[in-house]
């Protein structure tokens, strides 16, 4: 059942041991919602309409009711809430938050609190997510690319980001376009600029020979160290 877009006001109902999330709008009848990320079922109701009505109604679908409730058990199969994701080397727990009027998402502490509509799938969720990592990591790589294409003394086209399951990056050197994995947002801010340095030197050199390391050490001498940190998986 779909809920209506204006809610008046909105209180914790206790009803039989369990506890709901009551919307108040202007519009007619009792309405079953979603289980929200703290374990409350939502439920709306008319302005007009008594607690006694609204408890009533729940008699009358509490069999629906409990299925809802059951959800709650399997939360982490529905949503990303809980879940960990590293930003810039940073760990940071997911407060998914059920919002019918805004979608965004604000860095707090070490929480990612991330407002979504309440139909929205994990998947879906989880693409949001990564739609604004992809922002995060193409801000980093504007203010990288021109330090990083005057210590190698080479420009690139174009710079893209994508998710890659067994590269950190590529570069095709024809058309001189380099794409970076959009993982790279988890790992720290050097570990980029050492994929982006990495990914200029084949305009210089195509293989990984001996001459591709002798760049490598003049254009980033730790790069070894950097690269190290690439092999870590982050969890
Ligand atoms: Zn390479």
């Amino acid at each position: 059942m779909s809920f209506k877009k204006i809610v008046w006001k909105v209180r914790n109902f206790t009803y039989k041991d369990r506890d709901f999330l009551l919307r108040i709008t202007p519009y007619d009848g009792f309405r079953l919602g979603e289980i929200l990320p703290d374990g409350r079922v939502a439920l709306e109701m008319c302005f007009s309409d008594t607690d006694e009505g609204l408890r009533q109604f729940l008699d009358e679908n509490w069999e629906e009711v409990l299925k809802v409730f059951d959800l709650y058990k399997d939360k982490k199969n529905y949503t990303i809430h809980g879940r960990n994701y590293y930003i810039w080397g940073k760990k940071y727990k997911v407060n998914l938050i059920f919002s019918n009027l805004k979608k965004y998402i604000e860095i707090k502490n070490d929480e990612l609190i991330f407002y979504v509509k309440p139909k929205t799938s994990k998947q879906e969720q989880e693409n949001i997510l990564f739609e604004h990592f992809r922002v995060l990591l193409k801000r980093e790589i504007e203010s990288l690319v021109a330090e990083c294409e005057a210590v190698a003394g080479v420009h690139a086209k174009e710079w893209r980001t994508k998710k890659m399951r067994t590269v950190w990056g590529t570069c095709c050197i024809r058309a001189k376009r380099i794409w970076l994995n959009l993982h790279l947002i988890s790992y720290n801010k050097e570990c980029l600029r050492y994929v982006m340095l990495h990914e200029l030197t084949h305009l210089l050199e195509k293989n990984h020979t001996k001459v591709f390391d002798a760049y490598m050490d003049k254009f980033m001498p730790d790069w070894r160290e950097v690269k190290k940190l690439l092999n870590i998986v982050q969890k």
